[in-house]
């Protein structure tokens, strides 16, 4: 269901007005993990006026170590809903239990599931059964066929409103944290007609390359880029070392629209 070849013409999927896949593009940014609601606000603010209305956030911290920082988790979903309400912003945020989809559909915009989380069928499946579109990312050692299967389980349950995110995949390069699969864009947009983004702060890990790697998402064809920003990323609870700080992150924006002006 997700092929392009059983629905030729693009699906766009509107979240607050926002159109995406509508062939111009739609940024979502935010910090890695929702800390606080003065923390939220502040990026929110930032966010919102260099024209992104896509906030990110995690609540639900899918960590690699049990001993790092979990999130707030529903709290976290509370200060979203609180936020966005105040700001008029569409919020994303990860979800990391089936059991938790139906309420967090209640605060989110948008359910993220994560890379770790791509081939947990359980959580698809109850994706699919929400009337909320879901932005589901690559998981690190799936070929785009897995990641299409993923799509598949979703979309199989009645849900089609599903972004795909590349967000960069596990190689033996260690330059980066992950290695950015740039082509898988355009592979992606030729075999579905699903929209596509690009995570370029997970994929690269590297603050200096956040903007050469947004720049070669929207040449190949990215419906938007993802990137995460925190007002002191020195003291963040997750990913401290890539995120933007709101300088940065404005910074970054200004570049990235000149660019997008030139293309
Ligand atoms: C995230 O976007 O917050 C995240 C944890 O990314 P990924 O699942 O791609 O590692
Ligand atoms: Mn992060």
């Amino acid at each position: 269901l997700v092929s392009r070849k059983k629905k030729p013409e693009n699906t766009i999927i509107d979240i607050k007005g926002e159109k995406i896949g509508d062939g111009n593009v739609h940024h979502v940014m935010g910090p890695c993990a929702v800390e606080s609601y003065d923390q939220v606000s502040e990026v929110a603010k930032a966010v919102k006026s260099k024209g992104v209305n896509l906030l990110r956030g995690g609540a639900f911290k899918p960590r690699t170590s049990p001993y790092d920082f979990q999130g707030l988790g529903l709290e976290g979903l509370k200060v979203l809903k609180k936020v966005a309400d105040e700001s008029g912003l569409a919020v994303v945020s990860e979800i990391v239990n089936p059991a938790d989809i139906e309420k967090a559909a209640d605060y989110l915009d948008v359910i993220q599931i994560g890379a770790r989380n791509m081939q947990n069928f359980e959580l698809l499946k109850a994706a699919g059964e929400v009337d909320k579109p879901v932005l589901l990312k690559r998981g690190m050692s799936a070929t785009i066929s897995e990641f299409l299967n993923a799509a598949e389980y979703i979309i199989a349950k009645g849900n089609g409103n599903i972004i795909l995110c590349e967000r960069g995949i596990r190689t033996y390069e260690k330059a980066t944290r992950n290695t950015l699969d740039i082509s898988a864009v355009p592979i992606l947009k030729q075999e579905t007609h699903l929209p596509v983004m690009v995570d370029v702060t997970h994929s690269t890990g590297r603050r200096d390359l956040l903007l050469p790697a947004a720049r070669a998402a929207l040449a190949i064809g990215a419906d938007g880029v993802m990137a995460e920003v925190h007002p002191d990323p020195a003291v963040a609870l997750s990913d401290a070392a890539q995120q933007m700080d709101i300088p940065t992150f404005e910074k970054f924006m200004d570049e990235l629209q000149a660019f997008s002006e030139s293309g």
